[in-house]
């Protein structure tokens, strides 16, 4: 390697707070230049070294309120356990984003969570995620790896890892996830539990460690639709302190009517999400939706290309964070970081070096993006924008589509190491957050015993309908 792409590379490290070996910056200035072979290092942390107070099989909770929180006995979730996942801020309680490097203790509750709360939801504590919301298999946490409660040698996938395993293992009711790239869908689908995506800026994420702004969501992990639904509409609608939170409120007592009528409604079966699946997961997930027709709906075949959006997803979510990181958490006009208190704790993880997960992942795209002057950025934002239309033009034939949610089975521990491995895992999820719409990952059926899940996609603020054709999946799943 020439010496001027490595002093590139440790000036663009520098410059977002990574201190790291010339070693290191050579082999990810390398994989920079070639796509495919970068070669990340599978590094399964033992769950030793965590230090917090919940003591679960799983992993799955960080810090715990000694007695769980509730604000009123009655409402809609009176009585549903409640985990949030430690991107999100909660009063009292430590909060780490999975990270060493991160530490607060916020003073406030995020809209999300304090909409539960004043739903009768009780509070239990913190999830365990991957650092900073990246990686999708739940094996990087620095408080250590999540276990799965289905499969101990699966993995419990990410980033929402901790989330999705406390509510397979039953220790909550609901968890709430953040979703960039797949990070609600992924580890429900691995842990046989449903996760619910909404659209994007249906939830306020005022209060939330931002990941991508153009792609995050904040949603709940539950064991049924109709819980989830119910969460959902609860936390959705504006809220003054995220500039970007729609004026879509939903009414939490309509979940119950809607979610059991879709007939009449048309169910698109995409192409290519099919057929960059495995044959048998997606075969599998085929026939459950077939079933759909027994409801009521109509199932017919629809083409939508998915392009390269699964890349272009790799680099707009790594550009936008290394945005983040250089304005100390703030992207203006599309984050939501304004609390002066996340801040502060955002700068301070950046001058202690977010660690060699993170700049494997960001520093890549923050290269090119800064050596392109944005080209690259650039070229991957319309390639979703062309995918946008193109699924626009397929919601004009039908009213929401299901793809599989993995394109596979949940891999095992330590398989998923390279870039090119994350595909089959975000693939068909990273596209529906590039276009903004919702999409609920339901379990449908099993192959080999592991739990393989479809997904519901319905236009964006379409959230309700997403819902309806998820609880349908379920009432037709194996
Ligand atoms: N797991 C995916 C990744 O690592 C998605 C991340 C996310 O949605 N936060 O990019």
């Amino acid at each position: 390697m020439t010496k001027t792409l490595l002093d590139e590379m440790r000036t663009q490290a520098e410059r977002l707070g990574f201190s790291l070996p010339d070693e290191l910056l050579t082999e990810i200035a390398e994989s920079t230049q070639s796509d495919s072979d970068s070669d990340f290092e599978a590094t399964v942390s033992s769950g030793t070294d965590r230090g917090h107070v919940a003591d679960d099989a799983e992993n799955a909770l960080l810090a715990v309120y000694d007695e769980p929180r509730v604000h009123t006995d009655s409402g809609i979730l009176a009585g549903v356990t409640v985990a949030v996942k430690d991107n999100i801020a909660v009063a009292d309680l430590e909060m780490t984003c999975g990270s060493a490097a991160y530490a607060l203790v916020p003073s406030f509750d995020a809209p999300a969570v304090s909409r539960l709360l004043d739903e009768g939801a009780t509070l239990v504590g913190k999830a365990n995620m991957e650092p900073f919301a990246m990686g999708p298999t739940g094996e990087f946490s620095d408080f250590g790896h999540v276990t799965n409660p289905l499969d101990p040698d699966r993995v419990a996938g990410g980033s929402s890892s901790g989330s999705a395993a406390a509510v397979a293992a039953g220790t909550v009711d609901v968890a709430l996830g953040t979703d960039t790239g797949g990070s609600i869908r992924i580890p429900a689908a691995c842990c046989g539990v449903v996760g619910v995506k909404p659209s994007h800026r249906l939830v306020p994420r005022y209060g939330f460690v931002d990941f991508a702004p153009s792609l995050d969501t904040i949603g709940p992990i539950s064991t049924d639709v109709q819980t989830g639904a119910k969460a959902l509409a609860t936390m959705a609608g504006p809220d003054p302190r995220d500039p970007t939170a729609a004026n879509r409120p939903m009414d939490p007592d309509a979940v119950d009517e809607t979610l059991d009528s879709p007939e009449g409604l048309t169910v698109g079966v995409p192409d290519t999400p099919f057929d960059r699946s495995d044959e048998r997961v997606a075969d599998a997930v085929r026939e459950v939706v077939d079933r759909l027709e027994d409801l009521g709906i109509t199932v017919e075949p629809v083409e939508l290309d998915l392009g390269e959006t699964e890349f272009a997803y790799l680099s707009i979510g790594s550009a936008e964070f290394s945005w983040l990181l250089a304005g100390n958490g703030v992207v203006r006009g599309q984050g939501t970081g304004y609390s002066e208190e996340l801040r502060d704790a955002f700068e301070r993880a950046r001058n202690e070096g977010l660690g060699e997960h993170v700049a494997r992942r960001i520093l890549p795209p923050a290269f090119l993006d800064a050596t392109t002057g944005g080209a690259v950025y650039a070229s991957a934002r319309r390639e979703g924008i062309a995918f946008g239309e193109r699924l626009a033009t397929v919601f004009e034939q039908v009213d929401a589509i299901v793809t599989p949610t993995l394109r596979s089975l949940p891999p095992g521990l330590g398989e998923t190491t390279t870039r090119d491995d994350f595909i089959p895992l975000l693939g068909n999820t990273a596209p529906f957050n590039i276009a903004g719409t919702p999409a609920v990952s339901v379990p449908v059926t099993t192959l080999d015993g592991h739990p393989v899940s479809a997904q519901a996609i319905a236009p964006q603020f379409e959230d309700s309908r997403a819902l309806q054709v998820a609880r349908s999946l379920e009432r037709v799943a194996d």
